[in-house]
Formats: C-alpha cells, sequence, structure tokens
C-alpha cells in the first residue's frame, strides 16, 4: 500500500492540536493509504511537546520531532520533510486555517500524475483587510521581480511526490523562502482553490514586521533585479545631471546668470545622497544573505524524535 505522511509545523498551538489529531485522524479513516503525521514543535514555549506526546500515545499513526529552539517555521517545515519517508508528504498548519478534509482531494490529483498539488485561497475568513491587501500586493510584486512564476494567494499547504520531497532535501539554503522553493524544484504542478477559515485557537505568530522580514527574504532569495535597480537609478541621475549641467553651463555664458541655486543643490545632494545610502542597503541585504550561506551552519537541531508507531512507553 502507498503511503502518506502529513507534517505540521506548530508553534505554541497547544490549544488546538487535539482537534487537529481528531480532523485529521477522522480524514486518515477514509483514505486507502497507509498514513501517519509528523508533528514538529518548533521549540514552543507552552506544552505544545506533551500534548503531541499524549497524542503519540493515543495513536500509533502520531510521530512527533522536537527542534533544540524556535527556528521558524520555513526550518520546522525542512525539518519535518527531512524525517518523513512516505510516497507523498502534506504539508499543513496546524491551526486549522487549511482544511484537513481537502487531503483526499490532493490525493486523487497526485494518483492522475501530479507531483505537487497545492491549495489556492480564494477567500481567507478571519484575516483583516490590511493582511488581505499586503499580501495580495506581495504575490504580485514578487511576481513582477523574480523569473520565478510563484503562484498567487498559495500558501504552504500542499501535497507534494516522493521525488519533489527528494529534490527539496538537496535545496540546503540557509535564508530559506519555501513557497518559492517549491516552485522552483519544478515538475508537474496543480492547483484546487479552497477558502480559507479562520484560526480554531490562539493568533497569528506573524506581524506585520515579521511578514515585511519574510517578503524580504523572499525577494532576495528568487531576484537580483533590486541590485539592478541601483544601476538604473544611477544612469537616471547621471542623465539628468548632465542635461541639467549644459543648461547651466549656457545660462550662465549666454545670459551671465550670476551663480544662485542654494535650494536646487541642497534638493539634488539629498536626492543623490538618499538613494545611495538605499542602494547600499540593498547591496547590504543581498551580502548578509551571502555571509550567513558562507557560514554553512547546520539548518536546525533535533532535541527529540519519535518515529509513528514508536512505543508509547518509551516516552519522555
Ligand atoms: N509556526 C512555526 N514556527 C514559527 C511560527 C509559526 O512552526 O516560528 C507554525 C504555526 O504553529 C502554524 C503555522 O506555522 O502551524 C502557520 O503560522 P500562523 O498561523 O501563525 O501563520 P498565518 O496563518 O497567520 O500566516
Ligand atoms: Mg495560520
Amino acid at each position: 500500500m502507498n503511503t502518506l505522511a502529513v507534517v505540521v509545523p506548530a508553534y505554541n498551538e497547544s490549544e488546538g492540536l487535539r482537534e487537529f489529531q481528531r480532523r485529521i485522524g477522522l480524514v486518515f479513516d477514509g483514505l486507502d493509504l497507509q498514513c501517519s503525521v509528523l508533528y514538529v514543535d518548533d521549540g514552543s514555549r507552552d506544552d505544545t511537546w506533551q500534548v503531541m506526546e499524549s497524542l503519540r500515545a493515543q495513536d500509533p499513526r502520531v510521530a512527533t520531532l522536537k527542534l533544540s529552539r524556535n527556528f521558524g517555521k520555513e526550518l520546522a517545515l525542512t525539518a519535518g520533510l527531512d524525517h518523513v519517508d512516505a510516497d507523498a508528504v502534506v504539508v499543513i498548519d496546524a491551526d486549522l486555517q487549511d482544511q484537513p478534509e481537502l487531503i483526499p482531494e490532493f490525493v486523487a490529483r497526485w494518483r492522475e500524475g501530479y507531483d505537487v498539488v497545492y491549495g489556492t485561497r480564494s477567500n481567507r475568513a478571519g484575516e483583516t483587510v490590511l493582511k488581505k491587501f499586503t499580501s495580495a500586493a506581495f504575490y504580485r510584486v514578487m511576481e513582477k521581480m523574480s523569473d520565478l512564476p510563484v503562484p498567487r494567494d498559495t500558501g504552504d499547504f500542499r501535497l507534494m511526490s516522493r521525488r519533489v520531497v527528494d529534490a527539496l532535501k538537496l535545496v540546503r539554503e540557509r535564508q530559506r523562502f519555501m513557497k518559492g522553493l517549491f516552485t522552483w524544484v519544478g515538475f508537474r504542478q496543480t492547483a484546487i482553490v479552497y477558502d480559507r477559515d479562520s484560526r480554531f485557537a490562539g493568533d497569528s505568530k506573524y506581524n506585520y514586521w515579521k511578514l515585511w522580514n519574510f517578503a524580504l527574504e523572499g525577494i532576495t532569495s528568487f531576484s537580483s533585479f533590486p541590485l539592478r535597480l541601483a544601476t538604473y537609478v544611477g544612469f537616471f541621475a547621471a542623465l539628468v545631471a548632465f542635461v541639467f549641467g549644459v543648461i547651466v553651463f549656457f545660462k550662465a555664458l549666454v545670459y551671465g546668470d550670476p551663480v544662485r541655486g542654494y535650494p536646487s543643490l541642497m534638493v539634488v545632494v539629498l536626492f543623490l545622497g538618499g538613494a545611495q545610502l538605499m542602494a547600499l542597503g540593498m547591496i547590504g541585504e543581498y551580502l548578509g544573505r551571502t555571509y550567513v550561506e558562507s557560514k554553512q551552519r547546520p539548518l536546525y537541531f533535533v532535541d527529540r524524535h519519535h518515529a509513528p508507531g514508536a512505543s508509547a512507553a518509551k516516552r519522555d
């Protein structure tokens, strides 16, 4: 029988995990696959790990993985993918915003021969207008800037075939923008449109500052357009400066214009100073990322790992 593994990254999600397990258990019962779920505790501060372990004690289909600290969702996902060996792997959030009940549909498309089946949100319940707007803006900017067709309004909720997971495992960059990487590996991909629910319990782990940084990560990982932008702005400024220089020169020569120009001087100096600092900052973003990669640190550390069906007596 084919196997299916579900990877669930969770950070301080103890309130919702039991309900998640109940719903995913029902989904598993209806599938003719050998199913398991791997909960990844991303260094939670609440009792998420204890809840995971009690779920494991109750159901042999549950596996658990605890990271040594909070590494962030992208790395928790990576750790999860590294620790499953099923024929198909589903990635889903622990907060029940993505419905586990869609998994059978994903599986059906996978059986049709698709390697990646991703969920595209048509509606996002319980999210603010500002979040929806910034998120929509991000996907569109990303689309324009990178050569990579990252599908719009698509989160991490998806099913991947074994070969896609194996391909992803070869990509070991530290600054990970998983959505981009999922697309980058290629293979036959297809979408399923769904309505996103609001959170079952707790609050989003992302504030706007974190999302902004996440967006920068996405752009710098998949596009070098901002670096080129500085070149274009520079060319344009030099051109304008040349034309302006010619005008000033002739005015002084022909009309004997007295040299007056403090305001324009100030404006130009400040504008160019600002543009230069911005360009430096952009270079800095890329340089910083190169620095992080060059250190070659491991992506994450595992504190504990229990495979599915491991005896509950071995608990710690
Ligand atoms: N998450 C994680 N590590 C983190 C932050 C979040 O594993 O540092 C998990 C979180 O528990 C949830 C998923 O990533 O299962 C998505 O997080 P969240 O719901 O806060 O994001 P949103 O849906 O608001 O974008
Ligand atoms: Mg969420």
